[in-house]
């Protein structure tokens, strides 16, 4: 120990000796400081001082601060559609620094009402008032007081605007806000709204663009039915101004709401990361995939989550799924290749309705109940494996509650139960 600790001390003074002698075979002795530039905002200026000694060249430099810049400012005013701001430029070198921004304007005249609580007072926008633009920008202020929702029917039927802009800082869309809004072909939704009411956008059949900046936020959006979101018009989703064909949805979501991509036929691919838990109602029906992986954290697959999937050939459910729910495939008729997991109990009502591209299906021994409808239409279901055959009862329909025995003898063919009148029929197990 002793021996390293001396060998590293004479290394070290070596080094020292090596860097302090080098070039000198004396001490220098140094002159004044002298300033040789000054600093200016962009350059540092600097100064020197020499060795005396005759025939040394030594120099030492040391650098002054930069001198702060010297701006100008200039104070660029908000518009009805641009956020304003103040701009400061450099005298001396031209810096630019850009800062205090000031929301647009937004369209005048609108009318609003306040919404005063212990908390705070803020707007709420009620109706077109005397605007008369055809494109609409509601404003992020009215006076000092934020805008933060759009008002239950608040521009229903008013059929001369062509686009909306919602800015930041909107949180709700009232019921029927937009409701026939026949010439509405733009709507801009920040990420900041977290609710829009049943119907918001009823028959905007010409609704095509629907403009969106955050998918996390999107995902996390309550809206009430399909027409409360644009895109069961538009097909199509623009996130921050490109036609998302590609989805894939952000690590941080956890559930993606209910008919969050509702009738989005543009979207082609959709990669689900592990860590969501729950697609909700309507998600992705009429979607335009062809192939999907659902990851095991998947807890919840809501009713007619993938419905009109119509080029949807393959999908991988998670493995701890527990119910297969309403019409949650029904018209993916293109849907050639699915495994039911293992822990499936329930099947319900018109699942697989209409799923003319399946050709076999295997129910695991966990199903203790199929829906009414759940096969119908499957013209090509020539195969339904019951795992468990043992003690089925089929109700003809809901109101005949009694049951009746099913006869399983051979599994492999009893597809043709679902091609009868048991179409209608539910099963259970007894
Ligand atoms: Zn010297
Ligand atoms: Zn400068």
């Amino acid at each position: 120990m002793h021996k390293i600790a001396f060998l590293v001390l004479l290394l070290c003074s070596l080094l020292f000796c090596m860097a302090s002698c080098k070039n000198a075979d004396h001490e220098h002795v140094l002159d004044e400081w002298k300033q040789i530039s000054e600093s200016s905002c962009s350059k540092q200026g600097e100064m020197i001082r020499n060795c005396t000694k005759k025939n040394c060249d030594y120099t030492e430099t040391k650098y002054l601060d930069l001198k702060s810049h010297d701006y100008e400012d200039s104070v660029t005013p908000p518009t009805k559609t641009t956020d304003g701001y103040t701009t400061h430029t450099c005298k001396n070198c031209a810096h630019v620094l850009v800062d205090t921004y000031v929301p647009a304007v937004g369209s005048d005249n609108l009318e609003y009402d306040h919404i005063v609580t212990d908390e705070s007072v803020t707007c709420i926008i009620t109706g077109i008032g005397t605007c008369k633009d055809t494109d609409v920008y509601i404003p992020t202020y009215i006076g000092k007081y934020p805008v933060v929702a759009i008002a239950e029917g608040a521009f229903k039927k008013c059929d001369t605007i062509r686009s909306v802009t919602l800015p930041k800082g909107i949180v709700e869309i009232g019921k029927e806000a937009f409701y026939e809004c026949s010439n509405l072909e733009k709507i801009t939704i920040p990420d900041t709204v977290q609710k829009v009411d049943a119907n918001a956008f009823f028959s905007c059949y010409k609704i095509r663009y629907v403009y969106i900046s955050n998918l996390t936020a999107w995902c996390k959006i309550k809206f009430r039915t399909a027409d409360a979101n644009p895109t069961n018009f538009a097909t199509k989703l623009f996130l921050n101004n490109q036609l998302l064909t590609s989805l894939t949805i952000p690590d941080e979501v956890t559930e993606i709401g209910d008919f969050a991509f509702v009738n989005c036929s543009s979207i082609t691919e959709i990669f689900i990361p592990e860590g969501v838990t729950y697609i909700g109602v309507d998600t992705f029906s009429n979607c335009g995939i062809t192939s999907i992986t659902i990851p095991d954290s998947v807890e919840k697959i809501l009713s007619r989550a993938f419905e009109k999937c119509k080029y949807l050939t393959n999908i991988k459910l998670p493995s701890g799924l527990t119910e297969i729910k309403a019409y949650v495939f029904a018209n993916c008729w293109r849907l050639q290749n699915i495994e039911i997991p293992q822990t499936v109990t329930r099947i319900d009502l018109g699942a697989f309705e209409n799923c003319s591209g399946l050709v076999s299906i295997t129910i695991p021994k966990s199903v203790k109940s199929i829906g009414a409808r759940a096969f119908r239409d499957c013209t090509n279901l020539g195969s339904i494996v019951l795992e468990d055959t043992n003690n089925w009862l089929a109700y003809d329909d809901s109101y005949d509650i009694t049951g009746t025995p099913i006869d399983v003898t051979d599994p492999v063919k009893n597809a043709t139960y679902f091609k009868t009148a048991r179409d209608f029929a539910h099963w259970e197990k007894n």
